[in-house]
């Protein structure tokens, strides 16, 4: 096994507080160094995208809190300064370096309700399309206990595939998964990977009275099932040192949890065969040769709908004979896309009154039945 983060394309790195932040106060070098290896990947090619937590831990600093536990308010308080202040030194560490940051908040319903989630995806796509740097946290001010994630290492891996990340690292103060906890167990056995999380992985995890378990590691396997199905990778590594993703590179000890097949073709599985039409969209002669290029589905080459879809939705797609020849899941909702049909693209904001999607189904959220179209 000799993987490199160069094997990845879009990689969501996330980093555990007691990295960022210590007595209260951010770990400036060390975010600066981690800044350098966010540079040199960009320079590389790469998307990048950081989860980053710390706001609880830096507003208690900045506003004087006492140590020990916080009431759910104080810690909420603690979250909104200590956010400003992280963003802040984001984009100030990034900047010096060529990067562009742009901070999302996000609640569990963004990831969890389709078209927060469709909204959200969107938003992390253009980012990194235009070449910034999304910095994310949970929005812990207005967040609470029953619509909370209250962890960042299942919001990152969320994030990671809502994104399409081909690659989550999980920085923190352990270097990987062991088979006991390594502080208390000599025979504890370090596991270089985990091809998929088994039972008996999720009882090395979660074994009760292990100090390693408490150490969160249950969260990251939980990571690790969420991410994996998902086609997205992910590792656990040490960020207790400085330039951590330049150290994972050179060989530092890490845990590689590899994906059995890439985001897009996870999507596409999941599109072909989870979900249920709620509409169906005929193609013209011409709309059918396009997509099974390989492009995007135009309305300009719909010549029907039906149904009851919303955005987001799976329908199935037909030829102009009215056969089944894939699924799709839809850009607008069953009264917009049937204002739109057989229309020119450019006509869609004059039609439903906003610049929508130039694509009634986007080429990466289509897959047909009948011929194989995805390269990735
Ligand atoms: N969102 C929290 C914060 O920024 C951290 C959650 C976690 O550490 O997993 O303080």
């Amino acid at each position: 096994m000799d993987r490199s983060l160069n094997d990845y394309k879009r990689i969501t790195v996330k980093i555990g507080s007691a990295l960022l932040v210590e007595m209260g106060r951010l770990k400036r070098k060390w975010l600066e160094s981690l800044a350098d290896d966010l540079q040199a990947l960009s320079e590389g090619g790469k998307e990048v995208m950081v989860v980053s937590s710390g706001s609880i831990a830096l507003g208690r600093g900045v506003l004087g809190l006492p140590a020990g536990p916080l009431r759910l308010e104080q810690a909420q308080a603690a979250a909104s300064v200590g956010q400003i202040a992280l963003a802040q030194a984001y984009s100030e560490i990034l900047g010096v370096r060529g990067l562009t940051a742009g901070q999302i908040l996000l609640t569990l319903g963004d990831t969890e309700e389709r078209r927060r989630y469709l909204n959200a995806r969107e938003t992390i796509g253009t980012l990194l399309r235009m070449g910034a740097v999304p910095i994310i946290n949970e929005n812990d001010s207005v967040a609470t206990s029953e619509i909370r994630y209250g962890d960042n290492d299942r919001l990152s891996a969320r994030v990671a595939t809502m994104a399409s990340a081909d690659l989550l690292v999980l920085l923190s103060d352990v270097d990987g998964l062991y088979t006991a906890a390594p502080q208390t167990d000599p025979d504890a056995v370090f596991l270089p990977e985990v091809p998929q999380v088994t039972q008996e992985i999720e009882a090395m995890a979660g074994a009760p009275g292990t100090a390693f378990s408490s150490g969160g590691m249950k969260t990251k396997i939980d990571a690790a099932r969420i991410v994996q199905s998902a086609g997205t990778s992910m590792i656990i590594a040490s960020g207790n040192t400085m330039n951590p993703l330049d150290a994972i590179e050179n060989g530092a000890r890490a845990t590689w949890f590899p994906a059995p097949s890439s985001p897009a073709r996870a999507r596409k599985t999941w599109i072909s065969g989870h979900l249920k039409p709620r509409g169906t969209i005929q193609l013209d002669a011409g709309a059918l040769k396009a997509v099974k290029a390989g492009k995007s589905l135009l309305p300009a080459g719909v010549t029907k709908v039906d149904g009851t879809f919303t955005r987001g939705d799976a329908v199935r797609i037909t030829d102009a004979d009215g056969h089944d020849v894939g699924r799709g899941l839809v850009a607008y909702d069953f009264g917009e896309a049937s204002l739109i049909v057989g229309r020119n693209s450019k006509e869609i904001e004059a039609i439903v009154g906003y610049p929508g999607r130039a694509e009634m189904i986007h080429t990466d959220d289509l897959v047909l039945s009948t011929c194989e179209m995805d390269n990735s």
